[in-house]
């Protein structure tokens, strides 16, 4: 059987192997082969890619990117469904060969077989905020990838200072990469159709703007600026800097405004105040 997986099969195969979709592991399938294709297109997805996909469910993207993709490496919680994805691909007529399924959690995975290039994956809700920011920290060989996320979080990862939806997420991110919006996807194309609405959030690698201890230091910075987002940076730094004062004295060094809030500043504001945290 060749082609992608449609909505009957996938019933098909869930009630075959006794998977009941979980809220907690966030299993809502993509049930069109249309968005699938989208997904894998808008990832820019080239024939010598060794893609990665963190939860592949039941394959619906893990075909897709079959189609494309010389190598597949996929990271599944659920053992049903990390056993039953080779005789999927097989079905489907693709090479078992190209497919390498991890069974585990995405949130312990230090390390995968193959270097993977591309990232694409349809992430499950509660975690995916940390799986992508992660999945960018470890694997330096992924240059670019496409994830599907809930709308509110994708407003979130793409969000510019000043607005509402600009927060630890947005900034932490773009230590790694360019961050931009890839559309909506509608909610009748999964199943079950979920309470919520959904984006594809697409990220592209730049050079990482500093060394290891550097991220943590600005990402500690960042953290305690957005713990207290209300305050003003001398208020919100201050038990970093062990005191308002020196936190003021602090942030002036690095050339930002103390009365500020977080919301105001990019990355680079964040990386100078850090700079001064070491001094
Ligand atoms: N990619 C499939 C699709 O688009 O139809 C399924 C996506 S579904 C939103 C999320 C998938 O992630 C489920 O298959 C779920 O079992 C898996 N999952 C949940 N938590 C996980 C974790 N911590 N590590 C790896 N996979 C996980």
């Amino acid at each position: 059987m060749s082609g992608l997986l449609g909505a009957a099969e996938i019933r098909e195969i869930a009630s075959r192997i006794g998977v009941n979709p979980t809220k907690k592991l966030g299993q809502n399938f993509v049930v069109d082969a249309n968005t699938c294709r989208r997904i894998v297109k808008s990832a820019d997805v080239h024939e010598g890619d060794i893609a990665l996909e963190i939860g592949p469910g039941l394959g619906s993207l893990t075909l897709a990117l079959l189609e494309v993709a010389q190598e597949v490496i996929v990271i599944e919680i659920d053992e049903r469904l990390a056993a039953e994805l080779p005789h999927t691909v097989q079905r489907h007529e693709f090479d078992t060969h190209r497919l390498t399924v991890v069974t585990q959690d995405a949130m312990v995975v230090d390390s995968l077989p193959l270097a993977p290039t591309v990232l694409v994956a349809n992430l499950p809700y509660n975690i995916s905020v940390p799986v992508l920011l992660r999945y960018m920290e470890k694997f330096p060989t992924l240059r670019s990838g496409v994830v599907m996320v809930q709308s509110e979080v994708a407003d979130r990862l793409v969000a510019s200072p000043g607005s509402k939806n600009y927060g630890s997420p947005s900034v932490k991110a773009t230590w790694w990469a360019d961050m931009s919006s890839a559309g909506t996807v509608g909610r009748s194309i999964f199943w079950p159709v979920p309470n919520v609405d959904s984006s594809l959030v697409r990220f592209v690698r730049h050079e990482a703007a500093g060394d290891e201890s550097l991220r943590l230091a600005t990402f500690m910075v960042i953290d305690a600026a957005f713990a207290q987002r209300r305050k003003m940076l001398r208020g919100a730094l201050s038990e970093l800097f062990g005191g308002s004062a020196a936190a003021s004295d602090a942030i002036l060094a690095a050339g930002v405004d103390p009365t500020s809030r977080g919301e105001a500043l990019l990355l680079p504001d964040f990386i100078k105040i850090a700079t001064q945290l070491s001094r």
